[in-house]
């Protein structure tokens, strides 16, 4: 089978490894500038940030024979086993990151992959000499005997529209929290004490990482994830505006140190907040995959893409 992938984040490289493995032609598309969609790292200077997914946890064992090759290969190792500072070895559980970042688990996946980057997915329509035809913005055409798109579904909607395929109503109705991601580069160790990361500090912050201690960045460098509330209440606000006050709420963390440079990246759609029932949703040779079917993380998106890939495999 031919098959075009839409997105390069985690579910749609797990679905194109898979494909290849099983014989099949893939051709995978993404909009960003390099794979990997919501597990993302900046580079600013000598710092190394995380701004997207922090770390991830194993539940299932499919998943885990996965993350046992990335760790063999030297891509992903363990950060910690929780972050609660209080609680001696936390609750036992590892939780993994990216060797060098999150974005090291994207790159290695898409290795030996046909990855398009820089390639906005139009538009999905049935062919004339194939079974579906994507239309890409740059008005070239891929032809597919199948598609599947993983983007976050309001993007996924978009596209369908001139497939001519019905959504169920439920489905359309998934709405998404936002996060907006403040970077800040600072010059001297912050005062977030081992293991380098805090879940819900404040009435501010979901999430805190001094990418120094968690061992991906060689500079003292914050990423403070706004919570969903303050997200939603600060969208609109100037980029200046929001970076001012978080940096003001972010004082406690940033400790004695400076911030020599600071960043803001907004996550439009970061979570769904209704989850899918099923892994992946089909019609008609189009599968629907990601973490809006398998959970909202790392693992439930991983799950997901494989599970598209083992239906059209057996279909
Ligand atoms: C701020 C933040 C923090 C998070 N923290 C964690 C965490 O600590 N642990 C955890 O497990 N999970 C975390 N997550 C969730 C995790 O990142 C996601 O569940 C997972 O990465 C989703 O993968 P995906 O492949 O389903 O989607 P994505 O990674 O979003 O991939 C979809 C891809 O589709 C591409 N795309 C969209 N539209 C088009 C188009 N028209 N044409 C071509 N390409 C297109 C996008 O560029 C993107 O690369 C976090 C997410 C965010 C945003």
């Amino acid at each position: 089978m031919r098959v075009v992938v839409i997105g390069a984040g985690i579910a749609g490289l797990m679905a194109a490894q898979s494909l290849v493995k099983h014989g099949h032609d893939v051709v995978v598309v993404d909009k960003g500038r390099s794979p990997g969609g919501r597990l993302a790292t900046r580079r600013i200077d000598d710092a190394t940030l995380d701004h997207g997914a922090q770390f991830f946890t194993v539940r299932d064992s499919l998943f885990e024979s996965h993350v046992s090759e990335w760790i063999a290969s030297g891509v992903v190792t363990e950060w910690c086993r929780g972050f609660d500072t209080t609680i001696q070895n936390n609750d036992g559980f590892p939780r993994y990151r990216g060797v060098r970042g999150m974005t090291d688990i994207a790159k290695h996946l898409a290795q030996g992959l046909d990855v398009r980057c820089n390639t906005l997915a139009f538009s999905i329509a049935p062919g004339a000499t194939s079974k579906w035809q994507l239309k890409i913005d740059d008005g070239s055409v891929l032809d597919a005997d199948a598609i599947i798109v993983t983007c976050p579904l309001p993007q996924a909607y978009a596209l369908l529209v001139t497939a001519g395929i019905e959504l169920p109503e439920s489905m359309l109705r998934t709405e998404y929290d936002r996060t907006i991601c403040l970077l800040a580069v600072l010059n001297q160790s912050s005062a977030v004490a081992n293991p380098g990361g805090l879940q819900n500090p404040d009435e501010t912050f979901s999430f805190i990482a001094d990418n120094a201690i968690k061992g991906i960045s060689s500079a003292t460098a914050l990423t403070l994830h706004a919570n969903p509330q303050f997200s939603l209440e600060h969208w609109d606000t100037s980029t200046d505006d929001v970076q001012r006050l978080l940096l003001e709420r972010a004082g406690p963390w940033i400790g004695d140190a400076t911030v020599i440079t600071s960043q803001i990246k907004k996550w439009r759609l970061a979570t769904p907040l209704t989850i899918w029932p099923e892994r992946y949703w089909t019609n008609d040779m189009i599968v629907l995959a990601g973490d809006a079917f398998g959970g909202p993380k790392l693992e439930g998106a991983a799950l997901s893409g494989l599970a598209a890939a083992n239906y059209l495999a057996n279909n």
